[in-house]
């Protein structure tokens, strides 16, 4: 390992986290803390303001429909109701574990000022703990705010607790600070990063989630880029993905790029659940199935179980996912499956339970993946929906066709020094009860799937949709 490098990059390490710390810790503190439960309770019943449209989530489904409502009727009154301080990018952040050239944190993280100022919306700072939908409130750690019509963009949540049921508060608090999950926005993309910059010789292990979560290529985009980070960084180690299952999205093209650029040192494992995470130790216990070879009575391939540890640098434990505990508080409808997605009513994106509330982004119940590309699309397609309805018009998506081609563009970089990056493209449909999405991961003319034309195209889109969100 080339030393001095490592050591003045450990250095500097301290120093960005240090001033993160600063940025983002207010941020999160709004949410979960006694004195956030404490101003809740005090303040619960003080009725802070009734707005037209309120829009909980200022991520890239809330702030899409706050922006589109105000740029079709500037005197619209639309509210966004915000926990943290400042937005923080999940798009692109896995190339900043990669230390891509150029890439700091100004590039992932914005403030709420220029677009409030720009757009004209409003914002309040504050957690939502509960929405009364006869009385049309939502009950903030501020106090009450009255809707007419409401707009949920709240994003996921992490479900530890149905994951690993014989965990105690402590271990799960403990397994946020060590081994954070990096899928919400927010400081664990920070403490990723340190904890990146500060390993020794040693591997890397990404878990998995399993059922439905944000951004499936994501936890492999991750491993092509923290493997990136390592080949640069002189760093002995591999990467080690333990999947719940055997699915890698867009696999061919991840597979190719690792084979091809890292040298056998990105390790998919597949079928391994976690059985335990010893955080001092750094060890990590899981149980993989393995195929026999032999089948059963109705042709089913036998599996053996084998347990296994494995000693790790860095552990980026990502945890199941469930939709924001914003949408439970509302009490609409959702699918019966773990994550509890919003069951829409037909291809549109109002709620089948209540017709004065929408939902966009992850939580939508249409079967489109859920990236930030797709929150913007449905965002702008529930802008619509609600300027008709305003206007006493009816509202059908606006498309003479029944598909739109490309409705989703997901890009993951998967290599640096060239910087090269994959793509999948979802063209969207709306003939049956939901809308659907069926992807396509291309090639290029000299037959890979990555390329440096993608690697650009993929700064292009994320500077073109923080530009489109922020200003
Ligand atoms: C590592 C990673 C890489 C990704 N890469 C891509 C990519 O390349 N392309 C792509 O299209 N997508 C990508 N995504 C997916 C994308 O980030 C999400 O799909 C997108 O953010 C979903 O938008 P949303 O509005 O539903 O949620 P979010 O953008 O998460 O916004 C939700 C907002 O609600 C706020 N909130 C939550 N609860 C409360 C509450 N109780 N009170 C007040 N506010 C609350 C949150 O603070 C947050 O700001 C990536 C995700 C990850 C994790």
């Amino acid at each position: 390992m080339n030393m001095n490098r490592r050591d003045a990059l450990k250095i500097g390490a301290v120093g960005v986290a240090a001033a993160a710390v600063t940025t983002l810790t207010g941020c999160n503190n709004a949410a979960a803390t006694p004195a956030a439960a404490a101003a809740a309770t005090t303040t619960g019943k003080k009725v802070l303001g009734k707005h037209q449209i309120v829009v909980i989530g200022g991520g890239f489904g809330g702030l899409t429909v706050a922006k589109g409502l105000k740029k079709k009727d500037s005197k619209l009154d639309v509210l966004v109701i915000e926990k943290n301080d400042t937005f923080m990018s999940c798009p692109f952040s896995n190339a900043y574990l990669g230390k891509l050239e150029g890439l700091n944190l100004g590039t992932f993280i914005f403030d709420y000022a220029q677009p409030v100022s720009a757009h004209g919306y409003g914002m309040l700072k504050s957690e939502v703990v509960g929405i009364d939908r006869a009385a049309k409130e939502v009950h903030t750690a501020h106090g009450i705010v009255q809707y007419e019509i409401l707009v949920l963009s709240p994003g996921i949540d992490y479900d530890y607790e149905n994951q690993f049921p014989t965990f105690s508060k402590e271990k799960i608090a403990d397994l946020k600070r060590n081994a954070p999950g990096a899928l919400i926005p927010g400081s664990e993309h920070v403490a990723l990063d340190r904890m990146l910059k500060g390993m020794d010789d040693g591997d890397v292990v990404i878990t998995v989630p399993s059922g439905k979560f944000r951004c499936p290529p994501a936890p492999f985009e991750r491993a092509s880029m923290i493997a990136a980070f390592m080949k640069k960084e002189d760093i002995s180690g591999k990467v080690i993905i333990l999947n719940p299952g055997k699915d890698i999205a867009k696999g061919a093209a991840f597979k190719e790029a690792w084979k091809e650029l890292y040298n056998g040192n990105v390790v998919h494992m597949d079928f391994c659940k976690i059985d335990d995470v010893d955080t001092k130790g750094k060890t990590i216990s899981f149980t993989q199935k393995i195929p026999t070879g032999k089948k059963d009575a109705d042709g089913f391939e036998i599996m053996k179980e084998e347990k296994k540890s494995h000693k790790y640098a860095v552990l980026n434990l990502i945890p199941n996912n469930k939709a924001n505990g914003v949408v439970a508080m509302s009490g609409v409808e959702t699918t019966k499956d773990s994550f509890g997605k919003v069951l829409m009513n037909g291809c549109s994106f109002q709620t089948k339970t209540d017709k004065d509330i929408y939902a966009v982004g992850d939580v939508v119940g249409h079967g489109i993946p859920p990236s930030g590309q797709t929150a913007v699309w449905a965002g702008n397609q529930c802008v619509d929906e609600i300027i008709n309805r305003l206007q006493g018009k009816a509202y059908e998506l606006p498309v003479k066709t029944t598909t739109v081609n490309a409705g989703n563009v997901c890009y993951s970089m998967v290599g640096d020094k060239p910087e090269e990056a994959i793509m999948v493209t979802h063209d969207f449909s709306w003939t049956g009860a939901v809308i659907t999405g069926k992807g396509n991961v291309p090639k290029g003319p000299d037959g890979k799937f990555r390329s440096s034309a993608t690697a650009k195209a993929t700064h292009d889109w994320y500077r073109g949709v923080m530009a489109d969100l922020f200003s």
